[in-house]
């Protein structure tokens, strides 16, 4: 696996600084308003894990789970495949997403979630592409792990046909990977 990167654009230790830096704001955001905290399936696995254990505050943990719905060109259109569980009227919501790249998602995650009218919502992502964000998209992520270049990356939980999700690192794939 570690053969197909071409670059290491972060490493363990680079994440998990910052994990524990995003940890003591957001510690301290929640503090005595008991959110939920909502991960997107399924790229935000790993970075979910490391980054509720830096939120030191009582919270309730819940997923959604979306595909996009691709038909014969890319429309951008998401489902829900797995809706959350936990009745969020009222409740302060936390969504944690691996990258924020060119929106669809996150605009649909956040729209999707604020029919249900929580008491607020706010965004974290690990990663942050703002170059490839999509025209119309005005959402701002209120919480960024890392701002990056608008390259194709993989591990910590970001796969390329459902590979590499653990590779403990975040790196740039080797292009003959995609040329193969
Ligand atoms: P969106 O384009 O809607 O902002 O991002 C949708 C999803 O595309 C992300 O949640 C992520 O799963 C995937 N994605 C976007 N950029 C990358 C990338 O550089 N690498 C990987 N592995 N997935 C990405
Ligand atoms: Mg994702």
């Amino acid at each position: 696996m570690e053969n197909d990167i071409q670059q290491i654009l972060l490493t363990q230790e680079q994440i998990q600084n910052r994990i524990r830096e995003l940890g003591q704001v957001l510690t301290a955001e929640y503090a005595d308003k008991n959110p939920v905290i909502i991960g997107v399936l399924k790229g935000v696995v790993v970075f979910y894990a490391d980054m509720i254990r830096q939120i030191k505050v009582p919270c309730q943990l819940d997923f959604m789970w979306l595909s996009s719905y691709s038909g014969t060109n890319s429309t951008g259109k998401m489902l829900v495949r797995q809706d959350v569980t936990a009745d969020i009227k009222g409740r302060h919501v936390l969504i944690l997403e691996d990258i924020y790249d060119t929106g669809t998602s996150l605009d649909f995650t956040v729209r999707h979630l604020a029919e249900k009218e929580p008491a607020s919502i706010k965004i974290c992502t690990l990663l942050d592409k703002p170059e490839r964000r999509r025209p119309g998209i005005t959402l701002q992520a209120d919480y960024v792990g890392f701002t990056i270049p608008n390259a194709f990356v993989v591990g910590y939980g970001l796969d390329y046909n459902e590979k590499y999700r653990n590779l403990p690192f975040v790196g740039i794939l080797k292009p003959e990977v995609y040329e193969k």
